[in-house]
């Protein structure tokens, strides 16, 4: 049977990359509540749980949809704190986000040990990957951060594509490592690399050849979608932004990806990855110690 996760990244339309420095968010509404529950609700009529990955500031902006999120049974983990890459952090900076994450997923939703993380803007690289020990530290057993190809922004192309121990240099694998990777969903067709796995690429690619590389990709190993919600709002604010910039964000925002979202959901069936991740390891325990 087909493996599939969905991951939601849960933050603000003003926590992407391109636009994280140019937003007023002392006179902005955020439009968290606008995008996330039209989204709860689509899930909710087709009997989806997901994984949210989760920025802090979110959490502390919205208690009460956390809560509810938690109660309908989807996984909550973490986006770190305050959404900035790991390449602007050092390792005490990042432990702190870590640990102000921890502090307040216990107060709102106590009892819930966030077991998952994402790197903002998938930033976890060789140069960063002390955070897996830091995680592992503070009680998580999985990333999702490594997209194993390669981007202007991001990408380990020598990554594995299956979930691996990752040493290091998030290339070679360690059978000692602390947290297990799982990596996004790619498929691999002789010498190309096609990102399937979501976000901007589910916008922009044609829905055939997502669909296609998806159930190909699914024949060897569990494959993982991501998508932001303000993706799917069609409030999100519009900012003025170079060309390039203006397409990456904006371009099929709103009701086209809620229809490719749709596709998606009646395609696969879909779980949270720390459940798909308990089935598939077995003797390759999740939670270590
Ligand atoms: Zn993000």
């Amino acid at each position: 049977m087909t493996q599939a996760a969905l991951s939601i990244d849960l933050e603000s339309y003003w926590h992407a990359e391109l636009l994280r420095a140019k937003v007023d968010r002392e006179r902005s509404n955020d439009r968290v509540e606008e995008a996330v529950r039209p989204l709860l609700e689509m899930l909710a009529q087709r009997g989806v749980r997901a994984t949210f990955f989760t920025v802090g500031e979110v959490i502390e902006a919205h208690p009460d949809l956390i809560r509810d999120i938690v109660a309908a049974g989807h996984e909550l983990a973490c986006h770190t704190f305050t959404h900035r890459p790991l390449w602007e952090l050092d390792e005490a900076a990042f432990e702190d986000e870590i640990v102000r994450f921890n502090a307040l997923a216990a107060e709102v939703t106590p009892g819930v040990q966030p077991r998952g993380f994402r790197a903002p803007t998938f930033s976890l690289s060789p140069a960063t990957s002390w955070a897996l020990d830091i995680l592992a530290r503070h009680g998580y057993a999985y990333d999702s951060s490594v997209f194993p190809m390669k981007t202007p922004l991001y990408g380990i192309p020598d990554a594995p594509l299956a979930p691996y121990r990752p040493a290091a240099n998030l290339v070679d694998e360690d059978p000692a490592a602390p947290l297990i990777e799982w990596p996004m969903t790619v498929w691999r067709v002789g010498p190309v690399t096609v990102p399937v796995c979501g976000g901007f690429y589910l916008r922009v690619l044609p829905m055939a050849l997502i669909l296609r590389g998806l159930r190909q990709a699914a024949k060897n190993r569990p494959i993982v979608i991501y998508l932001h919600p303000w993706e799917l709002d069609p409030g999100t604010p519009r900012l003025p932004l170079p060309a390039r910039d203006r397409f990456i964000t904006y371009h099929n925002l709103g009701a086209p990806m809620r229809r490719r979202l749709e596709i998606l959901l009646d395609a696969f069936s879909f779980q949270p990855m720390a459940r798909l991740l308990a089935d598939l390891t077995g003797s390759m325990p999740v939670v270590r110690g």
